[in-house]
């Protein structure tokens, strides 16, 4: 990376960090004491509302504060603050739990424990008086290099919504509001402030919005939009998305609030747009909101039904009869460390493992390299968070064991000789928050040093090790041969150490699945055909300039014309074979998938079950996937599409049963002429893999449409 684009990446970190004013907590150890008089309105929002001047209601239209909704102090509306989470909650200097990244999430499969993040992070939120978390994000990874994929679940729709309603339906076990974010199709980060995401009714219904509907069925009660356009007009005041499908066709009525600086007008948002603008009142600021009044571009109630929707918000999460702060509820809970933990060994994805030369001996010599051996790497941007204790890295937790090498040690030839004889050598390499971050795309390929200590390392010693780190695909081709074992994983926060300790000496046994596929070449992407080839490029002027003076802002096409055919979809319907697929997982233990029974049941859902069986003398848990695969396609549709996942955990020779439903969902999709989701009568597929390219057991159904 040339020296002036790092530095410029380190400025846009700056800028983002926006460390918090400390605050007193104390006084929201109170609950809100609303001043409403008697009435026969059974909603609070409703009278509170109604007690508000036209000047208080276009206050809370717009943010107070970086992080702070306003509140309105005569009728006792407290502010309430919000927060981001996709490494725990960040800015508030405190001592928070971190968590590992989304995308390593999405690599456990696991979505009890998804669950269990979510309660975690509810109750950190809680500990803080967090009422609106800016969590969870859930768009596709469409594009390997986007600069945010590790903040999102991965490239399919259904593990992408899987996980979020997870995650939502923890946090709601507590009086905090999630923000489905970034609605929508923000699927890379190559400015984003001007760039317009073309994309077609169909593949918008069957791959970019299902996550985001998933959200709300699982009661999110607050979506944030996004900075791009789609199809030409600006997310945050867009009338189809906004008021169409999400109002419309979904019914919600919660909260939508803009993503930091996302607004590019007032009209547009006052007929159309958010609720609520963040950090600041810009575009929703008084004098332009009354003078749009004054224009007739809307009528006063416009601006009451935005802040409906916001206390409405309120209501339903909560926020008006609990206190905004629990001062029993603790951030950094031991047991928020251990979900923490058990979400990062669970997330590790073992992708080959020949001799196999993993686990590992402990009494073997090791050595060990790699930037991300000596740092604990996190994502940039607004998820990255400031540690009052900075985790220890992986290597000096294994300093007794092991000879740390420096970043060039290759050029010295006492290292290389180290090397050489050492037992194995294990490189824990990637990227940081510098590379990878929101506002800019992160590279497809690792630096040069990285690629050169490779080279040294695997033609020194037969078992050298990779570890490797990011928020999603990489350029493994170059070295992947030349490698005995590689895990990838992504930013793991302070349980890095031990979770890696743990994978590579086998105390646990690998059992994280790929969310996303990782191809041999870049232009193997079909979406990559139709990117910006400057994408890894970077410009302060781009990415500043964009969300000022429209005059300077030249608005670019991102055209989605590879429709359906992302990841998986594209790899198994028209090639090339990846590197290494969706789905795909490696572990210490074998498993067995026989007797695969499925039935049709009265209500027209398949029910589908088959035994699972641990063949090893290892205890270790396996995800085993269902995918549908249309055989007759009525139209043109992906080979197989993921639409089930189980993980199970199995002790040394164990066997179960393993049971899904499939319903009539499944089969279906985007039907433009009648305009709704369509199952298509006839034949179809089931199968059950250990990843998308490695199905053990299928069976053919005809799927015929129950009429109620
Ligand atoms: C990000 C959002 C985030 C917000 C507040 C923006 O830059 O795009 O995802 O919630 O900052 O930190």
């Amino acid at each position: 990376m040339r020296w002036f684009a790092k530095l410029g990446k380190r400025v846009v970190q700056l800028r983002m960090q926006r460390t918090l004013k400390s605050r007193d907590i104390q006084q929201d150890y109170e609950p809100m004491d609303l001043q409403l008089p008697p009435s026969e309105e059974p909603s609070k929002a409703k009278q509170l509302l109604a007690l508000l001047t036209l000047e208080e209601k276009i206050t809370l239209l717009s943010g107070q504060d970086e992080f702070c909704i306003p509140g309105i102090a005569r009728v006792g509306l407290k502010p309430v603050w919000t927060s981001d989470a996709t490494l725990g909650l960040r800015g508030w200097n405190a001592p928070v739990t971190d968590f590992p990244a989304a995308v390593a999430m999405a690599a456990t499969w696991n979505t009890p424990l998804i669950t269990e993040v979510g309660e975690r992070i509810g109750a950190e939120c809680r500990a803080l008086g967090i009422g609106v978390l800016l969590a969870p994000g859930v768009n596709l990874a469409r594009v390997p290099v986007c600069g945010r994929n590790f903040e999102y679940f991965g490239e399919d729709p259904f593990l992408t919504g899987q996980m979020a309603g997870a995650y939502i339906l923890g946090v709601k076990r507590h009086p905090v509001i999630t923000t489905v974010k970034h609605f929508a199709c923000n699927n890379s980060e190559y400015d984003r402030h001007k760039s317009n995401s073309v994309v077609d009714e169909r593949t918008l219904r069957e791959l970019y919005l299902p996550a985001f509907k998933q959200a709300l069925d699982a009661g999110s009660l607050g979506v944030m939009t996004s900075y791009n356009q789609v199809n030409g007009t600006y997310a945050s005041e867009h009338a189809y998305l906004l008021e169409g499908i999400l109002r419309g066709e979904w019914q919600f009525d919660g909260l939508v609030v803009s993503d930091w600086n996302s607004l590019y007008s007032t009209d547009g948002v006052l007929t159309s747009g958010v609720d609520l603008e963040m950090p600041g009142g810009k575009y929703l600021q008084k004098e332009r909101v009354m003078d749009a009044l004054g224009r007739g571009v809307v009528k006063e109630d416009a601006i009451d039904k935005k802040v409906l929707h916001l206390l409405s918000a309120y209501e339903k999460a909560g926020l008006f009869t609990c206190p905004l702060a629990d001062p029993v509820l603790q951030v950094g809970d031991a047991n928020h460390r251990k979900t923490a933990l058990q979400v990062a060994r669970e997330s590790v994805v073992l992708l080959k493992n020949e001799g196999p030369v993993l686990p590992l001996n402990p009494s073997w010599k090791l050595c060990i390299g790699g930037d991300n051996a000596f740092r604990v790497a996190q994502g940039g941007g607004s998820s990255m968070i400031q540690l009052l204790e900075p985790p220890k890295p992986f290597a000096s937790s294994m300093e007794s064991h092991a000879t740390c090498l420096p970043r060039h040690w290759y050029r010295n030839a006492s290292y290389r000789k180290k090397v050489a004889a050492s037992d194995a050598i294990v490189l824990v390499v990637g990227f940081n928050h510098i590379e990878e971050s929101e506002a800019y795309d992160r590279p497809w390929e690792l630096d040069r040093a990285t690629l050169r200590s490779i080279e040294h390392a695997s033609k020194l010693n037969k078992r050298t090790i990779l570890i490797v780190q990011s928020g999603g695909a990489l350029h493994l081709t170059p070295f992947n041969d030349k490698i005995s074992a590689i895990l990838w994983t992504s930013y793991l926060g302070s349980s890095t150490a031990e979770a890696l300790r743990d994978i590579l000496f086998g105390t646990v046994s690998p059992s994280g699945k790929l969310p996303f596929s990782i191809a041999f070449s870049l232009s193997d992407y079909r979406s990559m055909r139709n990117y910006p080839s400057d994408y890894a490029s970077f410009s302060l002027a781009r990415i500043h300039k964009g969300q000022g003076d429209p005059k300077v802002r030249q608005v670019s096409s991102i055209d989605y014309t590879e429709n359906l055919m992302v990841g998986y979809r594209q790899f198994d319907s028209e090639g090339p074979s990846p590197l290494y697929c969706f789905g795909h997982g490696l572990s210490y233990a074998a498993f067995s998938y026989e007797d695969l029974k499925i039935t049709e049941q009265a209500n027209g859902c398949f029910s589908v079950i088959f035994s699972l069986a641990n063949v090893s003398a290892v205890s270790a848990a396996e995800v085993a996937q269902l995918y549908i695969h249309p055989l007759v396609p009525k139209v043109y549709r992906a080979k197989q599409e993921l639409k089930g996942f189980k993980k199970v955990f199995l002790k040394a020779g164990e066997k179960t049963k393993v049971a899904f439903s499939v319903s009539s969902e499944a089969f279906s999709r985007w039907d433009v002429d009648s305009w709704q989701l369509f199952s298509d009568e006839g034949q179809y597929e089931i199968r059950i893999g250990s990843s998308s390219r490695d199905i053990r057991l299928h069976q053919a159904v005809e799927y015929k449409e129950r009429k109620p």
